[in-house]
């Protein structure tokens, strides 16, 4: 028990409980601000009279300068995770962080608190080495999963990306220093430096406008910056500015996201090319819906009944696997769609 020697600064904050639970879970948040310990142990929401009344805690805080600050004695419950049980069991630790989204913590701060969690797990056996599934559902099973994160207990996106991501990399760069292993080579990828672009370039762009693509591992960091594992995630279409060795992709394919700078075309693979139109199809079946937009979500209007029709667009959109085809008929005021999966090229 105790706490950890690695402390730099301390002001305790009166916020705190005795535990109710034996410790047995990290978590660790994201302060938003690239402060030192000692800056962030003045916030006003550690103190007794918090103006705004947002009354808060940890047990620790790791400053953007490496500085380990003592918020919270480890004995004692902080409040920090908006979640009692949760801070009852867990030692909690805000770290240092950007201001915005991927909400980034410096090499000093990064450094700092992989030495903070080596020196909780040896000093708290009920933690042992930290295991991470990325799983809401294994929360109070420390056994599969010990630690948390704030956004799993609040609407918040604490610890932010940049840290969540590297959940999974933490708890192995921390295990393989407790087992005495080497910190060259965990379990997970690292985060590879900045590819650099290549010497000779590539000018000619594989894909074209309207192609499906999705984002490759290495584009993580392109442009020298951290791309979130979300965009990774979707599915985007190339827009028509394809230039160069560079793509511009715009929606992604459910719409709701942007991605405004150019990619390199090496960080993209296709998904599904746009194909060539118009093209025609064989529909055999009698009852195949022509819809008022791409989609199920956009209402009936009639049935093309069986026979060869011409294809002139084709775009994803819901209920159909294949995509939704646009048929020449309704071309003028795009208003005639069907389902590709009933369709057969000719
Ligand atoms: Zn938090």
């Amino acid at each position: 028990m105790g706490n950890s020697p690695l402390v730099t600064d301390t002001r305790l904050s009166p916020h705190f409980n005795p535990r109710n639970h034996a410790i047995d879970t990290v978590t660790i948040h994201c302060v938003v601000g690239q402060c030192t310990a000692k800056t962030v142990l003045n916030f006003d929401r550690f103190d007794l009279d918090d103006p705004d009344d947002d009354d808060a805690s940890c047990n620790y805080v790791v400053g953007c300068d490496g500085s380990i600050g003592l918020c919270v004695e480890e004995k004692n419950r902080s409040w920090c995770t908006s979640n009692r049980d949760n801070d009852h069991r867990a030692i909690t630790i805000e770290v240092a962080s950007g201001t915005k989204h991927p909400y980034e913590v410096t090499d000093a701060a990064y450094k700092a608190l992989i030495n903070l969690l080596v020196d909780i797990c040896q000093r708290n056996p009920g933690i042992g080495t930290l295991k991470w599934k990325g799983d809401k559902s294994l929360i109070g099973q420390p056994d599969k999963q010990n630690m948390t994160v704030h956004r799993w207990f609040a609407n918040k996106a604490c610890p932010g990306e940049w840290l969540y991501s590297r959940h999974a990399q933490i708890a192995a760069e921390v295990n393989a220093r407790l087992t005495g292993g080497t910190t060259t080579k965990p379990a997970v990828p690292t985060p590879a430096p900045t590819p650099s672009e290549p010497t000779t370039p590539d000018t000619s762009v594989k894909f074209k406008a309207g192609d499906l693509v999705s984002l490759t591992a290495d584009a993580r960091y392109y442009n020298g910056t951290e791309v979130p594992r979300w965009v990774l995630r979707k599915n985007w279409y190339v827009k028509s500015d394809a230039k160069g060795d560079r793509v511009v992709v715009n929606k992604s394919e459910d719409g709701k996201n942007a991605i405004n700078s150019p990619i390199h075309a090496k960080y993209l693979k296709l998904v599904q090319a746009k194909p060539d139109v118009p093209y025609l199809v064989q529909v055999s079946i009698s009852d195949l819906n022509i819809r008022k937009g791409p989609g199920t979500n956009h209402g009936k209007r009639g049935v093309t009944g069986k026979g060869v029709f011409t294809i002139v667009e084709v775009q994803n959109g819901s209920g159909s696997k294949s995509g939704w085809g646009l048929l020449k008929a309704y071309q003028k005021n795009r208003n005639g769609w069907v389902s590709l999966d009933y369709c057969k090229k000719v």
